[in-house]
């Protein structure tokens, strides 16, 4: 099969009339649709339950965007047994073909990008710009997963044994559990669903309970794509019934998880536990959070990095994985940067995502009162620069804030806070600021803003960050181009976007004949 090179998908120029006015055409019409009920559909079938729940915009808490049907554990049972029976054959399926779907897939998300983003900017307060990026990424992740298929089932290269006809090929592990987070409502989503059965298992889908509708978009664009039913199930449900319940099964097979240090680390535990009847280990591929830092020596241009640290603490109100929650600072230029610092956060409006403003609100409710609580902390830990409480709106809106002067065993700098809040560390010189760097559990992202040779080669060695980037900032991740996943409570670095992601799906069998 002849395939085109793989090229990420340009993000839409919104200052283009033409696009914005497409954008804001795609939120008029998506508005029309809002509230309505979807069923959970296990091997092709709508199921009702007895209890709905409801996904919220969070620019606008009045507002209902859609209901959901709420998975329980005997829809757990089926779910688990529809795969399982699909698997049996889907299993099977030339991964030309399987790898179509995903080609298929990504010109239907192509052709409703206006529409996966107007769903996103309501359900998930994104931005405009944010939201086309997601997209973008999904569309990224379909095209390079089936293009990473097809070089898994090419011939491996094995060492000659004389006598012998060696093959080694990658097979599916059997039936995985998926459960992304709602930060990248459709990018992750997508990423995590594609990439298990693009590999020949087949899955149950738990979307996150904030972003449920960006799950039931994927389903309907794989349906229309033609992926048989049973291949995908969609359940969506509560995090400890239907969650734990597919964890625990002894059917699953894998487990993909992205999400909060806390969940991996009890995903991992329960997925642990041999239950009866199991007849393997799970795997569990678990990515989590962050507490990503950048570093600004005395050997950079301030402004130029300001404005890097700025974008990657405040970009989708600091809710990425990868953004910058701590700024660590040589004390040469420190005053200096905290000043510029805090010129460019008052430049950036709070307001409703679909007036398209730079800062929208924070996801739910439990995410306003926890960075509420953090930003309390801040004004004991260190010295507000701005910002610093809610803001107005009738939604989850949160002022950009900055606080100076945190040590860095502070709970400001070990904790990951997930909002628009951002921590300046002062460092004594750049060893001091590779230390202070590597002082979290986690390992994600970074950057280091410096001029100097020596230590860019320096950072390069010793810092554990599993992507680390150097003077530039440090969100923004391309599929291909820069395979994502973290150290230490950061996850099991399992490098979505690259070349050993799908390893992680499949399992190597080798064949050896006698000639
Ligand atoms: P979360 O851990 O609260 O939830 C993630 C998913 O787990 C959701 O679908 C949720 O419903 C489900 N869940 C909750 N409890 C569960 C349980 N007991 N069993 C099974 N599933 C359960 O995280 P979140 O708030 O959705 O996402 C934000 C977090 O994700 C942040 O910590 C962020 O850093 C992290 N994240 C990491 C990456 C990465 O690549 N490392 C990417 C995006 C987000």
């Amino acid at each position: 099969m002849k395939v085109k090179a793989f090229k990420n998908e340009p993000i839409t120029d919104f200052s283009k009339p033409a696009n914005l006015k497409a954008q804001q055409d795609a939120l008029k019409d998506v508005r029309k649709r809002i509230g309505k009920t979807y069923e959970i559909i296990i091997g092709g079938k709508k199921i009702k339950t007895e209890k709905t729940f409801s996904s919220i915009n969070p620019s606008n808490t009045s507002e209902v965007i859609a209901n959901f049907y709420k998975g329980n554990k005997e829809l757990v049972e089926k779910a688990m047994d529809t795969a399982s029976k699909k698997f049996e054959t889907w299993q099977y399926v030339p991964a030309e073909e399987r790898a179509n779907y995903l080609f298929k897939a990504s010109e239907i998300a192509k052709r409703r990008r206006f529409e996966i983003n107007a769903w996103m900017i309501l359900e998930g307060g994104k931005n405009y710009v944010e939201a086309d990026a997601d997209t973008a990424e999904a569309i990224d992740f379909l095209e390079f997963y089936a293009r990473e298929i097809l070089r898994y089932s090419e011939k491996q290269p094995l060492i000659p044994v004389k006598g012998e006809k060696n093959e080694l090929v990658y097979i599916p592990l059997g039936v995985g559990v998926v459960i992304p987070p709602w930060n990248f409502p459709f990018a992750i989503l997508t990423g995590m669903s594609s990439a298990a059965i693009v590999s020949g298992n087949c899955i149950v889908l738990k979307p996150s309970s904030d972003t449920p509708m960006m799950g039931k978009l994927f389903y309907e664009i794989m349906e229309e794509a033609g992926v048989p039913a049973g291949v995908i199930n969609f359940l969506p449900g509560s995090g400890s019934e239907v969650g734990d319940t597919l964890v625990g099964h002894p059917k699953t097979r894998f487990i993909s998880f992205t999400g909060s240090m806390e969940v991996g680390i009890h995903i991992n535990e329960l997925a642990a536990k041999v239950q009866p009847g199991q007849i393997w280990l799970k795997r569990v591929v678990a990515e989590m959070g962050g507490k990503d830092c950048i570093i600004v020596d005395s050997e950079t241009d301030v402004n130029n990095a300001a404005i890097g640290v700025v974008q990657s603490a405040f970009g989708y109100q600091g809710q990425k994985c990868s953004a910058c929650s701590r700024a660590i600072v040589d004390k040469a230029i420190y005053n200096e940067f905290v000043k510029k610092v805090k010129e460019e956060v008052e430049k950036i409006q709070v307001g409703l995502a679909e007036d398209n403003f730079r800062m929208g609100p924070v996801c739910n409710a439990k995410a306003e009162k926890s960075i509420l609580e953090y930003i309390e902390v801040g004004k004991k830990e260190g010295r507000l620069i701005i910002g610093g409480g809610k803001a107005e709106g009738n939604g989850y809106y949160i002022q950009p804030t900055v606080f100076a002067d945190v040590a860095p065993t502070a709970r400001l700098a070990q904790e990951e806070i997930f909002g628009p809040v951002l921590t300046i560390i002062k460092s004594k010189n750049f060893d001091d600021a590779l230390k202070i760097g590597n002082n979290t559990k986690f390992g994600l992202t970074g950057a280091v803003y410096t001029n100097n040779r020596e230590k860019l080669e320096k950072a390069k060695k010793t810092l554990l960050i599993g992507n680390l980037y150097l003077n530039r900032k440090c969100t923004g991740a391309l599929v291909g181009g820069h395979p994502f996943g973290g150290f230490n409570m950061s996850g099991t670095d399992s490098k979505a976007g690259g070349r050993d992601y799908l390893l992680l799906f499949t399992q190597a069998k080798l064949m050896s004949e006698k000639i």
